[in-house]
């Protein structure tokens, strides 16, 4: 049946494992799998409207999924000029977030249908997207009455195609539970999900010019936001140089205390030593490397595995990896779809084909046709993390041997690197696991299970070094930041 429940905390979701659960969401899908939407800005005052961009769907390229019309110049202006912030009392925006969470649930069939048409993502992708978007909509609920500072003022939020409508809704919530007013600037790839999460809000309760929405490119729209003094805070979800080319357009025009939440890249170790176990080693880092097609930015990278058990290991993840099902994620069957588009896919399609050309490829599987799939691929890495010249945002494992005696170097090469997302390790050794948990500069650390897949309200989610500035997104720490704290009185 399905799970979803208001007794407990975190929203549980749905059984895909019943079929009865199945049959639900396969008649709530059933409608919208050949409709079209049509999206655009959401504006407090009258909308001029710029181009119309198609939508397509990144597993079939033929089935068209909507239009999207993005904001002319004009419709910046009109969202600067309008947006205000959102002073209404705190109990009663606590209560238009909580209703927005239960619209959100009643909604799944459209959601789990653009989530796979529109940004790719298979049923259990879906269901976790859409369990994260109302936890964290709860969850901000429940926090903001213990906020103790006034808001700041309006906020820019920009998210990435990655997590649509979770990111989305996150960054949007957590401004408005504040107090703040929002204009959010979606990812140039999923404007059609992110403009139902808007109406949906707007349903529930959030005023027009509390919440406004600008489909469009980055370097116009984004760049726009980032630079106009009436902006009072940024929070940003995305690559950690959009997050660098951000912070310099802000420290330009920006009142100086403004500030920008980042959340960005990763480069994700696990160290695996020859006491793990290795069925579930293998197991957690297909998902962590997979799942999603590795596009998670908390997924594993580079997996580092002890010497004396990389044979049996590698042998082991070569058969896991062959009984992924890749395709369409409409079906319940498929592990894993496709990357966001065609340009991804070429970039990742490049690091492997450069890394095939020196001989390093340890495993692939065959995509499939007619989509932007990417086949999961296992790539040998000489020279460790070092050697990884960027973040590859795909379904693409480095693999890299290490010594017993060198662990110590491992972990400083891991911190050397300068990232600082999620680490994973597996190993059955409680004081090697103490030693090195202890020393890896990471947000999120993950010890004999997955390294994706963050909780809201138990786990927060966040990195340090180039990785983000925190504070963790689904934490304690993360409102008080959306607020104004008097002069003087250090924010954490
Ligand atoms: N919170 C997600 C996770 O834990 C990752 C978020 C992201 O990719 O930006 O897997």
């Amino acid at each position: 049946a399905r799970l979803f429940g208001r007794s407990r905390a975190n929203s549980a979701g749905f059984d895909l494992t019943d079929p009865v659960t199945q049959a639900e969401i396969d008649a709530a899908r059933a409608p919208f799998a050949t409709a079209t939407w049509a999206a655009g800005p959401v504006l407090a005052g009258p909308l001029t409207g710029g181009a119309v961009w198609d939508v397509v769907n990144p597993a079939r390229t033929s089935d068209r999924v909507g239009a999207l019309t993005i904001a002319a110049e004009a419709d910046i202006d009109t969202a600067l000029a309008e947006a205000r912030s959102w002073d209404a009392p705190v109990a009663e925006r606590a209560a238009v977030l909580a209703r927005a969470a239960e619209f959100y649930e009643a909604r799944f069939g459209e959601i789990f249908a653009l989530l796979a048409r529109e940004a790719g993502k298979t049923l259990p992708d879906a269901v976790g997207e859409l369990r994260e978007a109302v936890d964290f909509l709860r969850y901000y609920a429940v926090e903001a009455p213990k906020l103790t500072a006034p808001a700041r003022g309006v906020f820019a939020c920009i998210s990435p195609w990655n997590f649509p409508l979770a990111i989305f809704t996150g960054q949007i919530a957590a401004a408005l539970a504040a107090g703040n007013g929002v204009i959010a600037k979606p990812a140039e790839a999923t404007g059609l999900i992110a403009h139902l999460a808007v109406t949906l809000l707007h349903e529930a309760g959030v005023p027009r010019h509390a919440l406004q929405l600008l489909p469009g490119p980055g370097s116009e729209v984004g760049a726009a936001l980032a630079s106009d003094p009436r902006i009072a805070g940024i929070c940003f979800t995305g690559s950690t140089a959009t997050a660098q080319a951000i912070n310099r357009a802000k420290s330009d025009r920006l009142d100086p205390g403004a500030p920008l939440i980042g959340e960005t890249g990763g480069l994700n170790a696990m160290i695996v030593d020859s006491t793990a176990l290795p069925e579930q080693a293998v197991r957690d880092i297909i998902a962590s490397s997979f799942q999603s097609a590795g596009q998670r930015c908390s997924a594993l990278r580079l997996l580092y595995v002890q010497e004396d058990v990389a044979g049996p290991i590698l042998e082991m993840l070569q058969g896991a990896m062959a009984e992924l099902q890749l395709g369409d994620p409409w079906h319940l069957s498929t592990d894993i779809g496709p990357v966001i588009d065609d340009r991804a896919k070429a970039g990742i399609v490049a690091h492997i084909a450069a890394a095939r050309a020196e001989g390093r490829v340890l495993a692939e599987l065959a995509p499939p046709e007619g989509g932007s799939f990417v086949g999961p691929t296992i790539l040998r890495l000489q020279g460790g993390i070092a050697a990884l010249e960027r973040e590859i945002f795909g379904p693409v494992l480095h693999v890299a041997t290490y010594k017993a005696r060198d662990l110590g170097r491992v972990v400083a090469a891991v911190n050397a690197r300068g990232y600082g997302l999620t680490f994973g390790m597996h190993s059955r050794i409680d004081d090697r696991v103490q030693e090195v948990t202890g020393a890896i500069r990471a947000g999120n650390i993950y010890v004999n299970r997955n390294q994706i897949g963050a909780v809201v309200g138990s786990q927060p989610f966040g990195g340090e070094g180039l990785s983000g500035t925190g504070p963790k997104a689904g934490g304690p720490s993360y409102l008080p930041r959306f607020t104004a704290a008097p002069a003087g009185v250090a924010q954490v």
